[in-house]
């Protein structure tokens, strides 16, 4: 956690905010993301061990969250990716299937992908948030500050070159502003990793799942993955 992220959780404890305790003892290695080295995708031993630790750790933090979601989601794609997607949380599908963006949004996320040549599997997918929260409403800001930290770690042990933020919470969350989507699009930002001693290229774009429902979207979206694309090739 930096130190930021400290003071302000230390802030709203201070302000009484805390966690719920669940009423309920639960099995936490029944529904686990115990996702096994792919020998094929040469992907680094150490970060494969660095992020089953982690997940790991996030599966035994005691979020409220848990208390309704079936499975854990962290991440799909490739450790060594040199692009990182994030999105929001994880819905239904994504919760069944312990994989982000798996449902209609994420078959939307691998058309994007393949429009500049990129493959699933060449990057890496996760969210903000760790746990589908119920009835797929939008993580308040308590969650995503409990999830932060989880969120950084995975930011450190990737390295990317660049990062995607899919949404409104994504960029929130790793960009710390309140600033709405649509004046964040169109340029790049930086996210300042302090761990990796570096600054990280960061685009803004919409929700895959915000343009299912608004599809006239799409071809700013398209500008954006461009944005991306010319500066991967550069
Ligand atoms: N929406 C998200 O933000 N993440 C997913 O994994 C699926 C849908």
């Amino acid at each position: 956690m930096n130190q930021s992220n400290k003071k302000y959780l230390e802030f709203m404890k201070g302000s009484g905010v805390n966690y719920f305790l669940q009423e309920n003892p639960r099995n936490w290695y029944k529904n686990s993301q115990n996702i096994p080295l792919d020998v094929n995708k040469k992907q680094n031993v150490e970060k494969h061990i660095k992020i089953q630790e982690l997940i790991t750790k996030i599966k035994s933090h005691n979020s409220p969250l848990k208390n309704n979601a079936k499975n854990l989601v962290v991440y799909d794609g490739n450790l060594d990716a040199k692009v990182m997607f994030i999105g929001e949380a994880p819905g239904r599908d994504e919760d069944i299937q312990g994989i982000p963006f798996i449902g209609r949004a994420g078959q939307l996320l691998n058309k994007m992908l393949s429009a500049i040549e990129l493959k699933r599997d060449e990057v890496y997918i996760t969210n903000v948030v760790n746990w589908r929260p119920p009835d797929n409403r939008t993580p308040n800001d308590e969650e995503i500050l409990e999830f932060l930290p989880f969120l950084q770690e995975q930011i450190d042990i990737v390295n990317p070159n660049f990062i995607f933020l899919l949404g409104g919470v994504a960029a929130k969350a790793v960009l710390s502003t309140p600033i709405a989507l649509n004046k964040l699009r169109g340029s790049f930002h930086e996210y300042d990793s302090l761990k990796l001693n570096k600054k990280i290229k960061t685009i803004v774009s919409y929700h895959p799942a915000f343009l299912l429902r608004s599809p006239h979207y799409k071809r700013a979206a398209w500008e954006d993955l461009k944005m991306l694309q010319k500066k991967i090739n550069e």
